[in-house]
């Protein structure tokens, strides 16, 4: 298997702009950001995508979604307001393996996204 692109990035194999970091979980900036604020929250074990978690994940599934609010908090967005968002599969339009939560902010958003 190729290696994974986000597991790279977690492990600082393949660069790219880390905004912030906590023990097993790595946010950074998206190359082709759709919003002044586009950061992507992953967890450093590879999981390919929400469909593969289960009960014994709940931990950490939490822990992603309270690094993507603190970091709307730290970015000052929380009054205008930003989305949270988490592809998954061919519908969703996923194209990276690897669990990703978008960070989107700065902008007034669309809905529904299309
Ligand atoms: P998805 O469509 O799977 O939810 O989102 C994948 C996101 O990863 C896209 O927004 C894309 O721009 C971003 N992305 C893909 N490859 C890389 C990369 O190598 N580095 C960074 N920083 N972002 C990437
Ligand atoms: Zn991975």
């Amino acid at each position: 298997m190729a290696e994974c692109v986000f597991c790279g990035i977690a492990s600082k194999k393949i660069p790219s702009r880390i905004a912030a970091e906590q023990d097993d979980l790595v946010a950074f900036h998206d190359t082709n950001p759709q919003a002044p604020t586009h950061l992507l929250i992953v967890p450093k074990r590879h999981v390919a995508s929400l469909n593969d978690l289960s009960t014994a994940d709940a931990e950490l599934a939490g822990r992603i979604l309270l690094f993507g609010v603190e970091l709307a908090r730290s970015l000052n967005l929380q009054k205008a307001g930003y989305r949270l968002v988490l592809n998954t599969g061919p519908d969703a339009g996923q194209t990276v393996h690897h669990i990703h939560l978008h960070l989107l902010g700065g902008r007034a958003l669309a809905w529904p996204p299309g």
